[in-house]
């Protein structure tokens, strides 16, 4: 990711970053970090980049003219992502640090004095961002702030790859407490719990002291939360059915876009998914014009929504089995041999894999989300989840298969899954029995209708 910040003191942007993890980010090239000095591009004799404001009024106003002169020498003029730093901008928040942690370059605009004449932003900004509701003097620390912020998020900067999906704000839920050695410090005890070594008593015991933070320090956040349970609630009536939908809300991967009795759609906007439900043809016809354009992917368990969409041009990609492991107990992994998956495998997978690009196999490894078997070292089989949470990604070498690898590897995904306290599921093209024996083998549950994965559509 390239960063480029235009600023009157670019020497504060730099020593602010370089002694962090993000310096270390663009030491490794994985992020490249660009100052770009505002008063290099004045055309006024005496370096002067700012000057009164018509109609009166105190204070001094960065000019037009040496705004756009830097803009233009770091985009060429091109309309690349340019945020500009103001009070007056929309609440910076996690969510939008990670939808930035998409993009390929960002500028940043930094104001100072009273801001920056109002005519070149309207020609070079794509985004007015705030950090809070108070006044600084100048836009360099909300800079800082937004690029640790995104840059945390681009793949590889952190090592850990997982850990933001245990953090404050994902879910809407503030991260529970955590303690590190000593087991004791002033006479306090770290709860016996987490001593344990039981991963799903942990995430229980986790998820109730982030509930309780919630509701104590942010109740707006909190509010949110309880309204998501509750349709998860209503969902779970018919789980077998409606798991997909279920686990995108609790994971805290998926937005309720509408939500009126039978008529939902709820979005995953990292996966570009939408998984709706009608009440009959008309009001999915109706819920189908608030699909939003970047959708790529709609999946629905209803029959007549996919011929509404048929006929509004999405394509029927697959009738897909939905299977679901409702049991709590961990499944036994006779093949011993397997591992996460690192950067370093994605040649193996991308090669072997052609149902999805490499790009996408490079984030779901990244994401802490597929697992491979080895025979010596040497990698034989793969399987992992989809962005949008469900269970597949299988393959097994052919002089390997018939040997039960293909089931240890899916009760190995399994048993990650169940740590997580999240329920196993996936889609398994109708037609595939083979894949459907293994499902039933290991315990999974079908449910009564089929899953439909459409593409296309308005975008
Ligand atoms: N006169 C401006 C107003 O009332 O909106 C405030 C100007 S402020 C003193 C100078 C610069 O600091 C702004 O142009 C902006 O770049 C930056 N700034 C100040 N507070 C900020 C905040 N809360 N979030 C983001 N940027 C801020």
């Amino acid at each position: 990711m390239k960063l480029h910040v235009l600023t009157l003191f670019p020497e504060m942007i730099l020593q602010g970053l370089a002694p962090s993890i993000i310096g270390r980010a663009v030491e490794k090239n994985i992020l490249s970090l660009e100052a770009v000095n505002i008063r290099d591009y004045t055309l006024n004799k005496h370096g002067k980049v700012d000057d009164y404001t018509y109609g009166g009024g105190a204070g001094m106003l960065m000019q037009a003219q040496p705004v756009f002169d830097a803009w233009k020498a770091v985009t060429g003029g091109k309309r690349v992502r340019t945020i500009y730093l103001t009070p007056q901008g929309i609440p910076f928040t996690q969510k939008m640090a990670k939808e930035l942690a998409g993009e390929e370059e960002l500028v940043f605009l930094c104001g100072h004095y009273e801001g920056i004449d109002e005519r070149v932003l309207e020609e070079v900004v794509t985004d007015y961002v705030s950090i809070g509701d108070y006044v600084l003097t100048g836009g360099e620390l909300p800079a800082m702030v937004m690029i640790d912020a995104v840059a945390r998020l681009v793949p590889g900067v952190l090592g850990n790859e997982t850990s933001a999906e245990d953090e404050s704000f994902h879910n809407d839920l503030l991260e529970y407490p955590q303690y590190s050695r000593p087991e004791v410090w002033h006479e306090k005890k770290v709860p016996e719990v987490l001593l344990s070594g039981n991963h799903a008593k942990i995430s229980k015991w986790r998820l109730e002291q982030s509930e309780a933070r919630t509701l104590k320090f942010r109740p707006d956040l909190y509010e949110k939360y309880r309204e998501k349970q509750h349709l998860i609630k209503r969902l779970s009536k018919d789980k077998r059915n409606n798991i997909h939908m279920m686990e995108s809300l609790s994971r805290g991967r998926g937005e309720v876009l509408y939500s009126e009795g039978e008529n939902l759609i709820i979005f995953d906007r990292e996966a570009a998914t939408c998984m709706m439900t009608a009440e009959n043809e008309e009001t999915a016809r109706k819920l189908s014009e608030k699909l939003p354009p970047e959708t790529k992917w709609v999946i629905s368990n209803q029959n007549f929504v996919k011929e509404v969409l048929e006929s509004l041009g999405y394509g029927l990609w697959g009738s897909c089995s939905q299977y679901l492991y409702t049991a709590k107990e961990s499944l036994p992994v006779r093949y011993k041999e397997i591992r996460s998956l690192k950067t370093e495998d994605v040649p193996y997978v991308s090669s072997r894999y052609e149902h999805d690009t490499e790009e996408y196999i490079r984030e779901r490894i990244q994401a802490g989300d597929m697992y491979g078997a080895f025979d010596h070292g040497r990698q034989i089989g793969f399987v992992g989840l989809h962005t949008e949470g469900s269970m597949g990604l299988l393959y097994v070498e052919e002089g390997y298969r018939r040997q039960g690898i293909a089931e240890s590897l899916e009760a190995y995904c399994v048993n990650r899954c169940l740590e997580k306290s999240r329920t196993p599921y996936g889609h398994v093209m109708e037609g595939n029995t083979a894949s459907e024996h293994l499902q039933e083998k290991l315990g999974f549950y079908k449910a009564s209708r089929s899953v439909y994965w459409l593409s296309g559509g308005k975008g």
